[in-house]
């Protein structure tokens, strides 16, 4: 055996994205004990960066200890009890997800459902809350990545309060890539991933909950089913005040990496880091249509960090992935489901998405596709 090492590649994918230099140094700094008073303080620095950019003042904001799957259940975990109702809008794979976990949870899902490359429909939404009055929960993907499309998570917030249910929102690829307002639009209970906009390495979760959804975790009648993930504990490790009682064991080096991701966020700004996204998407789509390709989802609910690209006709999807990979060290996404073979996934998301790394895989792909 030999040590690994792993080819340069630049990551235009679903995620992971491209890491920033600093990240990965960050990582390689010495271990300390997890409950060493300045890995507490360390940690209490990320919560308050987190708040930032989920822009909420939620006390329970931290990221679970294992990838955005991960922040999904503990999200589902704790809020659906056996016998709640929970209407979940599928338009991609994730909402599909969802859905799965509402039903190993005990809970009866209500399904809206919507084409894949279409935004969750307000209006469905809005009859699926009026059919069901009593419904606990939306749960709804802002950023479906399968797809590339956003949907409308203000105005499916203001729904789900209007009809006094609690919301869950997949905010995976939608942290830090465009805009997300926790406190304004009203998010009861989210999760994310931190390979995706913020550049950092795969394998952590942030999460946050309002006070309105540790009500309802607090007020359960059974015992939250999973250990590992019961908010009651694992507030008792993340939580406020100097007493931090043993849970698990963070993944120490990891979170050095979530610091350092997170100071380069604040360093860039919030909204500086939205427009950037917007902005590469917009250099992105004139190459692809000057090539004359053409994007799956309709502009206005078009994701800048995930782009779905119809491949041309008579191309083949995996020659031209493994060709890029192999001759260019560039990775692009294969399409999923109902998609897989027609579409490719270009991500611009956090690293990614910058200007020469765009115009690099326009190159790229010109290349390629000359045959
Ligand atoms: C990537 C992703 C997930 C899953 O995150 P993992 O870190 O792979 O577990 C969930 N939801 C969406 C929308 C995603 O893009």
């Amino acid at each position: 055996m030999n040590s690994f090492n792993p080819p340069i590649r630049t990551l235009m994918g679903p995620g992971p994205s491209d890491i920033h230099p600093r990240v990965l140094a960050a990582m390689s700094r010495p271990t300390i004990g997890h409950l060493d008073p300045e890995f507490i303080r360390m940690m209490d620095e990320i919560k308050v960066m987190l708040k930032y950019a989920f822009q909420t003042n939620n006390e329970m904001t931290m990221p679970v200890s294992a990838p955005g799957s991960a922040g999904m259940e503990t999200c589902f975990v704790n809020l659906v009890e056996p016998g709640d109702k929970v209407v979940v809008c599928i338009n991609g794979v994730f909402g599909g997800r969802m859905k799965e976990n509402i039903e190993r949870f005990g809970g009866t899902a209500v399904v809206v459902e919507d084409a894949w490359g279409s935004a969750v429909s307000v209006d469905k939404v809005e009859a699926a809350l009026q059919a069901n009055p009593d419904a606990k929960i939306l749960a709804f993907v802002h950023a479906e990545t399968s797809t590339g499309a956003r949907s409308d998570a203000k105005t499916l917030c203001e729904i789900a309060r209007k009809h006094n249910c609690l919301t869950i929102v997949d905010a995976v690829t939608s942290l830090a890539g465009v805009e997300l307002r926790v406190d304004d639009w009203g998010i009861d209970a989210i999760y994310s991933g931190t390979q995706k906009c913020l550049s950092c390495v795969p394998g952590l979760s942030p999460v946050s909950f309002s006070e309105r959804a540790l009500e309802k975790v607090r007020n359960r009648k059974t015992k939250v089913p999973s250990w590992f993930m019961d908010l009651n504990l694992v507030m008792a490790y993340w939580g406020s005040g100097q007493k931090r009682a043993y849970h698990h064991t963070a993944p120490v080096n990891a979170l050095y990496a979530l610091h350092e991701s997170l100071v380069m966020l604040m360093e860039e700004g919030l909204e500086a880091s939205w427009a950037r996204h917007a902005h590469n998407h917009q250099l992105l789509k004139a190459g692809i249509e000057g090539m004359g390709m053409s994007f799956v989802v309709n502009e206005a609910d078009r994701l800048p960090q995930l782009n779905s690209v119809w491949i041309p006709e008579g191309v083949d999807d995996a020659t031209v992935r493994s060709r890029l990979l192999n001759e260019y060290n560039l990775e692009i996404g294969a399409g999923l489901g109902a998609l897989a073979g027609k579409v490719w996934r270009i991500g611009l998301m956090g690293q990614s998405s910058k200007p020469e790394k765009v115009l690099f895989c326009l190159a790229a792909l010109k290349e390629v596709l000359k045959g």
